[in-house]
């Protein structure tokens, strides 16, 4: 398994101005400009979905999401993995190597669970980093395990969260994480990253400010104006 950066995107892109795109006129003055329209996104998880299914090449394994920012990735991750499975299958068995996979057999394979972490304030991290559900995850216990995760900033709630599940003796832990921001102090890296960012705060595609933006289709960069009027 090799990892990849996944796309970077370098800290001089200008990025695509709001209209161009199909964006509420109540947000316009929250966002900054466009990072990385939602179709992009899309594309790039199907090549995820794809090396993670070539990498377990159909060993069992679980999928932990971490809620709330992942659970819009999570979803379009297993749609595509379970997709392929069914794919392959179904070309295998055309070429009367094997059975045709139903639903069933595809849901069986992989077992989900959720969490939840809260660590940020407004754009920051702060410092503190909430782990809840971590004491229903008894199902992980010696399982391969594959983490789902929205975006990693300074690593610290992923290196914490790899650190309390160390209590499961899981057989394999592997991290996919949609969004790598090019943090300095950042030492943790993922097995798949979808984009490799600048250091900037995004929104969108299920990533939040203070609970607000999360149903923004695009991936933005939030304006000086709506950090300040989101502010607690
Ligand atoms: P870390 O612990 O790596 O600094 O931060 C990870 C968590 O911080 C993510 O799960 C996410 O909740 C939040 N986070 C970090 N950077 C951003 C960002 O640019 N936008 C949003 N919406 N959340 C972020």
């Amino acid at each position: 398994m090799a990892r990849s950066k996944g796309i970077v995107i370098e800290d001089d892109f200008k990025g695509y101005p709001v209209d161009s795109f199909c964006i509420a006129n109540s947000l316009k003055h929250d966002i900054d400009h466009v990072l990385i329209p939602g179709g992009l996104v899309d594309d790039r998880i199907e090549r995820l979905a794809c090396d993670i299914a070539n990498d377990y090449s159909r060993e069992p394994f679980s999928v932990l999401c971490v809620l709330k920012g992942g659970h819009q990735f999570f979803n379009s991750l297993l749609t595509k993995i379970r997709q392929y499975y069914r794919y392959s299958s179904f070309a295998a068995a055309a070429n009367g190597k094997a059975k045709i996979a139903d639903e069933d057999e595809c849901n069986h394979h992989i077992h989900e669970e959720f969490i939840r972490i809260k660590s940020y304030e407004d754009d920051a991290s702060s410092g503190k980093v909430q782990i809840l559900g971590i004491e229903n995850l008894d199902s992980l216990r010696g399982k391969n395990v594959l983490i789902v995760e929205d975006i990693i900033d300074t690593g610290k709630t992923m290196s914490q969260l790899m650190q309390t599940l160390q209590d499961y003796e899981l057989k394999c832990c592997r991290v996919a994480a949609l969004f790598l921001k090019r943090n300095p102090v950042n030492e943790f890296i993922p097995d798949y990253v979808g984009f490799e960012i600048p250091d900037k705060f995004i929104i969108g595609c299920s990533l939040d400010y203070n609970e607000y933006f999360r149903g923004l289709n695009h991936v933005c960069v939030i304006s000086e104006h709506a950090k300040r009027k989101y502010s607690t």
